[in-house]
């Protein structure tokens, strides 16, 4: 996950790393380096200049060059500073509600489907939650059966309503069946389209209106970089969702999206999808991110 960060940033703290003396020149070279390692991981040009900036003052704040091992601590600033910029703490999932209702947004194939029956199964996995999943896709036929087929996989019930074209009405059908059916918790999957578009927008967020979910998330494709974070920001304007899912980190991604979106959308990633199949989901930690990312 993210080689060529990881690489790049251990070259750039490479000096700072080693035993060799640290000058103000070598801190302000590494800074630099660190900088074009962000830009090259598509994150974008303004944070990545924030990023270094406050690492500079937190050196200069520490009076860095004055301590016992500067390059250490050094290493550490990045650290943290990365650890804070992509969200500090864990953040969990709100499982309140009777049923806790759980809505996912997202573009179509950014794995939103998959990332449902994910979830479902790491939550069935907890014993005392029994999930339900919802076909909201009223336009992909192929959709539906894809969460029966998720569903099936995963022994976790699937509530859907093939003839009936009205989204809002089968969310609410399917809460109305969890409830008769002592399911706790209700996994609501919607459709998407290719791109970000206003008749999109004002479905999710009917549905969002009409069921008032305790969670609403995010789905986005890692793969996709900075473009991840522009259609966050598009779905958050609308959505105010309440969390982000970053999938496919398992890929070739270079990173820019988990370490940016949570600083242009303010909302902490919650999971991260690591592979196609159903146990392929982490909750996402910053530090430990960040402690992959810099070796
Ligand atoms: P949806 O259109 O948003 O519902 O997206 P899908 O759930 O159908 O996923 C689109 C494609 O991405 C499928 O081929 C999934 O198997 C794949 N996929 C989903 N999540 C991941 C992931 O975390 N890693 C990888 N490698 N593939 C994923």
């Amino acid at each position: 996950m993210f080689n060529n960060l990881s690489e790049k940033l251990d070259k750039a703290l490479h000096v700072l790393k080693g035993h060799g003396s640290i000058t103000e020149v070598n801190v302000a070279e590494t800074l630099k380096e660190v900088r074009r390692a962000l830009l090259d991981a598509d994150v974008n040009f303004k944070i990545a200049k924030e990023f270094t900036n406050r690492v500079k003052e937190k050196a200069l704040g520490q009076n860095v060059l004055t301590t016992l091992q500067p390059g250490q601590l050094m290493v550490k600033i990045v650290k943290d500073e990365l650890t804070e910029l992509m969200g500090g703490d864990a953040a969990g999932i709100n499982l309140s509600g009777k049923p806790t209702v759980i809505l996912m947004s997202g573009l179509q194939g950014s794995g939103k489907t998959t990332f449902s029956g994910k979830l479902a199964n790491f939550l069935k996995n907890k014993k005392t939650k029994k999930p339900l999943l919802v076909a909201c896709d009223v336009y992909r036929p192929a959709a539906v059966d894809q969460l029966h087929v998720v569903g099936e996989q995963i022994k976790v019930d699937v509530y859907s309503d093939k003839g009936n074209t009205d989204p809002v009405a089968i969310a609410k059908a399917g809460i109305a069946h969890a409830k008769e059916n002592g399911h706790n918790v209700v996994i609501i999957d919607t459709a998407g389209r290719l791109a970000v578009d206003e008749a999109m927008m004002t479905e999710i967020s009917n549905i969002h209106k009409a069921i008032e979910p305790q969670e609403t998330l995010f789905v986005v494709d890692s793969m996709t970089g900075q473009d991840a974070v522009n259609t966050a920001k598009a779905f958050n304007d609308v959505l105010n969702f309440d969390g982000v899912i970053l999938t496919k980190l398992d890929g070739d991604t270079r990173g820019g999206a988990a370490i940016s979106i949570k600083s242009v959308v303010d909302k902490p990633i919650k999971f991260i999808g690591t592979g196609e199949k159903m146990e392929a989901i982490d909750i996402f930690y910053p530090s430990r991110m960040a402690d992959r990312i810099l070796g």
